[in-house]
C-alpha cells in the first residue's frame, strides 16, 4: 500500500537512523490494511500520521560518579507516546544498546499493548544507555538517583507512570522511587514494580512471565490442547524468562532452556528453577555457572551460535517462549523450530521475532502470540498496582493472579475475535494490531485534534 511506504519514508526523513522503530511501525501498518479499507474515516482523520509521532520526547544528560571517583555521562530518555487512553505507561530499560530508535519502537508497541488490556493506560517508554553489568550497588544507586533527578519533573501518578524493563528491576525501582520522594516530598504511585513492603503489588514481579504462559495456554485451549507434558524452549534468564519457566512447571510443562548475553543453557531434564534464580536474581552471574552444579547440562557460548541465528531455537521442542530481547529469533531459527515440530510461540519479550520469522509462523499457521498481546500481563498488573495505590488497598496474591488470568484470557479473546472478523482466524498479529489500534484511534477521534 502506498501509504505504508509514504509513512515509512516520511519517518526516515524526519527521524533518521531508527530501524527498530520503522520495523515496529511497518508491522502494525501492514496489519491495518483491511481495517483502513473498511473504515476510511481513520485515514481522513490522519490517525496514522498522528499515532507515529510521539506526543513528547524527552532526552537528557545523566552524569554520575563511579566507585573510583571517575565521572560518567549517559543519555536518558522518556518517550511519552500516546495518552488517548490514560496516563503514559511503560517501562524503563537500562542497557548499552539503548538509543532513540529502541525506545521509540518500545513506546509505539506499548500503545497497542496497553489498549489490548482493556484498561485506561496510554503508551510510553524510557531508559538509558547505561550498562548495569558489573556495577556495584552504590554505583547503581547513584546512577538511578541522577536519572530520576531529571525524570521526576516529567512524571506523576496521573500523567506518566514508568515501570521496569531490561536492566531495571525491584532494586532500581526502589532507588528511583526514593529519589522521587526526596525531590518532590510526595509518597505516591509514580512508579510500578515497587517493593511489596512499600506500595508494590503482589504478582507484579511474576506477571509478564505468568501472563505469557497463560496466553499460550489460551491459544492451545482454543484447539482443545494445553501445555501439560509439553517440552518448551525459553530464551532469556531475567525477570520475564524466570517467571515463564516457573509457570510452565506449574502447568505441567518441561522448560529445557534459558539464555543470556553470554550464551544458551540447555538442560534436557528441565532447568532447575531454584538454581537459575540464585544465579540470575541473587548472584547476577553468567548462565555458564549452572554447569558447576549440573554438569549434565549443555552451554553454548554466543561465539558458537549458528551464523544465521541463535542456538536456543535449534533444540527440539513443542513450544517456544522468546523472553530476552528484540530480533532474537530469525527466519532460520523459525524454520528450525517448525522442522523440529514446534507449534506454539508466545512472546514474553518485545518484538523478539524478526519480520521474516513472523512470516514463517503465519505461513505454517501455528499458534503464534505476538509480544504486544502475549506479554501484556506485566503492564496490566502494573495498572492493578496503580489502582491499589490510588485506593490504598492491597490485594492478595490469589486475587491479583486471578485478575491477571482473566485479563490474559480477554486479550486472547479480543485478538482472536478480531482476527476472525477480518477473515484470518489464525492471525493474531492482525487481530492484536487491529483491536489495539481501533481502541486508541476511536479515543483520539473523540478527543479532537490534540
Ligand atoms: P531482564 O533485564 O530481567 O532480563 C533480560 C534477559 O535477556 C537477561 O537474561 C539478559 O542477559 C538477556 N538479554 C538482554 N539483552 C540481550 C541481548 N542484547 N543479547 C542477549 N541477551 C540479552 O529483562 P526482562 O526480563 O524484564 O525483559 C526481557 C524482555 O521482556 C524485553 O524484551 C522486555 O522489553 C520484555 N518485557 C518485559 C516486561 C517486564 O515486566 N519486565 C514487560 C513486557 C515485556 P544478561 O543476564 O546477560 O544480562
Amino acid at each position: 500500500m502506498p501509504y505504508i511506504h509514504n509513512t515509512i519514508t516520511g519517518l526516515m526523513a524526519s527521524s533518521p537512523a531508527q530501524s527498530e522503530f520503522y520495523q515496529a511501525v511497518e508491522e502494525v501498518l501492514e496489519s491495518l490494511e483491511p481495517l483502513l479499507e473498511k473504515s476510511p474515516h481513520y485515514r481522513k482523520n490522519h490517525i496514522i500520521e498522528r499515532m507515529v509521532e510521539p506526543e513528547r520526547q524527552i532526552m537528557f544528560r545523566v552524569p554520575w560518579v563511579d566507585d573510583n571517583g571517575e565521572i560518567h555521562i549517559n543519555k536518558g530518555y522518556r518517550i511519552e507516546f500516546n495518552s488517548a487512553l490514560g496516563p503514559y505507561k511503560g517501562g524503563l530499560r537500562f542497557h548499552p544498546s539503548v538509543n532513540a530508535s529502541i525506545i521509540k519502537f518500545l513506546g509505539f508497541e506499548q500503545i497497542f499493548k496497553n489498549a489490548l488490556t482493556g484498561l485506561q493506560i496510554g503508551g510510553g517508554k524510557g531508559g538509558s544507555n547505561f550498562d548495569p553489568k558489573g556495577r556495584s550497588d552504590n554505583e547503581i544507586m547513584r546512577f538511578c538517583q541522577s536519572y530520576m533527578s531529571e525524570l521526576y519533573r516529567h512524571i506523576g501518578p496521573t500523567t506518566d507512570v514508568p515501570a521496569g524493563d531490561i536492566g531495571v528491576g525491584a532494586r532500581e525501582i526502589g532507588y528511583m522511587f526514593g529519589q522521587y520522594k526526596r525531590l518532590t516530598g510526595r509518597y505516591e504511585g509514580v512508579l510500578t514494580g515497587k517493593g511489596t513492603l512499600w506500595g508494590g503489588s503482589l504478582v507484579r514481579k511474576e506477571a509478564t512471565g505468568y501472563g505469557c504462559v497463560f496466553f499460550a495456554e489460551n491459544m492451545l485451549k482454543s484447539q482443545g490442547d494445553d501445555l501439560k507434558g509439553k517440552t518448551c524452549l525459553v530464551s532469556g534468564a531475567g525477570n520475564v524468562a524466570i517467571y515463564t519457566i516457573e509457570k510452565l512447571y506449574q502447568l505441567g510443562a518441561l522448560p529445557v532452556s534459558a539464555s543470556d548475553s553470554s550464551g544458551t543453557l540447555y538442560d534436557a531434564k528441565g532447568i532447575n528453577l531454584a538454581h537459575l534464580k540464585e544465579l540470575k536474581e541473587q548472584k547476577r552471574v553468567s548462565l555458564q555457572n549452572y554447569l558447576e552444579q549440573y554438569p549434565h547440562a549443555e552451554f553454548v557460548p554466543v561465539k558458537d551460535y549458528p551464523e544465521d541465528g541463535h542456538a536456543v531455537w535449534r533444540y527440539k521442542a513443542d513450544a517456544g517462549f522468546p523472553c530476552a530481547t528484540q530480533n532474537e529469533l530469525t527466519e532460520a531459527d523459525a524454520k528450525a523450530l517448525m522442522t523440529n515440530g514446534c507449534n506454539c510461540i508466545s512472546e514474553g519479550a518485545n518484538m523478539p521475532s524478526t519480520p521474516e520469522a513472523v512470516e514463517v509462523f503465519l505461513r505454517n499457521k501455528i499458534h503464534y502470540g505476538p509480544g504486544k498481546a502475549a506479554n501484556a500481563g506485566g503492564v496490566a498488573t502494573s495498572q492493578l498496582e496503580m489502582s491499589q495505590n490510588a485506593s490504598m488497598q492491597q490485594l492478595s496474591f490469589e486475587q491479583v493472579e486471578t485478575r491477571l488470568k482473566e485479563i490474559m484470557h480477554d486479550i486472547h479473546q479480543r485478538c482472536s475475535e478480531t482476527a476472525k472478523e477480518f477473515g484470518q482466524p489464525h492471525n493474531l498479529v492482525l487481530g492484536a494490531n487491529i483491536a489495539g489500534f481501533r481502541r486508541v484511534a476511536d479515543a483520539m477521534i473523540e478527543q479532537g485534534v490534540v
